[in-house]
């Protein structure tokens, strides 16, 4: 899987470009391996031009490997561990996987297809969650699965990034061209006039509040026409998300909302009196295979195409890019040398 190669190693400064979650765990490893670390963000500290804002946060990678190729679970383990590490208070309480009785053959079907989890009944799912007491036969536990508030976590890997020595520029809107020494480009979609090929897929979320519910942990619905989960955040608030559409535009769709508010009744009916906080959508960024791909020219390494699991790989992938600089490893599978 690895070979070695001749990396631009060396003392020569170290710019990252965008400060989502890509570029947020390179300028990180980056600045705590010493090098000379600079994070240019052109959207302001709230960071709402990012896909990352928008996210669900789940770690997840057991999960998604009922659509997601082997690579993601690969990744997504071993970023885990560095989640663990740099953020220690990340909540790994497990999420919960349930279905109603009529889609039975789905749910054994994702039960099939994943591995990672053991089966509930009912009364152990009541045990676990209180609120889904009555609601559901049985659900999967993935206990070892975690989740993060992008909007949170966020801020907290900036602030590690100054502490460990790197500088953050926000409204800084730069072009790798522009840059010296070694540049990492963790534009996200914006990086489509170097990596035409990159797509957006966008997701649609509704976040919703109400202390009538209360969940420890990410919730997923399996359902032929709208899987939904629901993602617990502070205050009461509940993320209800997330669309998967091939399309650019932004903004929710009444289809969509009228979707995910319905899935969200259906998990639990307290639901219904919950009160929208908020719409939103981001553009997932994808490559046709959409696969995760770390793509080196000389002192130029664009890291991109994280699609819907930029917060389970970004940590890995920050890992194999400083591993490639500082020792000249190649991840064959990930990256791409010109
Ligand atoms: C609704 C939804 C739910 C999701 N849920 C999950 C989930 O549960 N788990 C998960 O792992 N993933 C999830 N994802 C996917 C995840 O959000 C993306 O994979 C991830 O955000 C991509 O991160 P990124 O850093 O590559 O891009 P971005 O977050 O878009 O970051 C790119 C940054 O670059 C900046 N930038 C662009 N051009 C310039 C420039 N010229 N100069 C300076 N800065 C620039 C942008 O402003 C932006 O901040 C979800 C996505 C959506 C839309």
């Amino acid at each position: 899987m690895y070979q070695s190669s001749k990396a631009p190693r060396g003392d020569s400064p170290v710019s990252v470009i965008g400060a989502g979650i890509a570029g947020a765990w390179q300028a990180l490893l980056f600045a705590q391996a010493g090098h000379d670390v600079t994070l240019h963000e052109r959207s302001d500290e709230a960071m709402t031009l990012a896909t990352s804002h928008w996210a669900g946060g789940m770690l997840a990678p057991w999960c998604e490997s009922e659509v997601a190729e082997p690579i993601i679970s690969r990744l997504g383990l071993r970023a885990l561990d560095l989640w663990r590490r740099e953020l220690p208070d990340t909540p790994f309480n497990g999420s919960l996987v349930v279905a109603h009785a009529r889609e039975r053959n789905d749910f054994e079907r994702f039960a099939k297809l994943t591995t990672g989890h053991r089966r509930l009944d009912a009364q152990a799912l009541a045990e676990l969650e209180p609120s889904l007491e009555g609601r559901f036969r049985e659900g999967l536990f993935f206990a070892d699965e975690g989740h993060v508030e992008p909007r949170r976590v966020l801020p907290k890997l900036h602030e590690k990034i100054i502490a460990a020595g790197g500088t953050i520029q926000f409204n800084s809107e730069v072009a790798p061209d522009e840059l010296a020494g070694l540049v990492i480009d963790c534009r996200g979609l914006a990086a489509r006039d170097d990596q035409p090929e990159l797509r957006g897929v966008k997701g649609e979320l509704i976040l919703i509040e109400t202390d009538e519910v209360s969940l420890a942990r990410p919730v997923r619905l399996i359902h032929p026409r709208w899987p939904l989960y629901v993602i617990p955040r502070e205050d009461n608030l509940f993320m209800l998300g997330a669309t998967s559409i091939e399309a650019e535009d932004t903004g929710v769709s009444v289809r969509s909302a009228l979707e995910l508010l319905g899935a969200a009744y259906a998990v639990h009916p307290a639901f219904a009196e919950a009160r929208i906080v908020e719409f939103g959508s981001g553009l997932r960024p994808a490559f046709p295979d959409n696969l995760p791909r770390i793509a080196v020219d000389k002192t130029r390494i664009a890291v991109n195409g994280l699609y819907r699991h930029g917060f389970l790989i970004a940590p890995a992938l920050a890992e194999l890019t400083l591993a490639y600089v500082e020792r000249g490893q190649i991840d064959n599978e990930v990256m791409q040398c010109a």
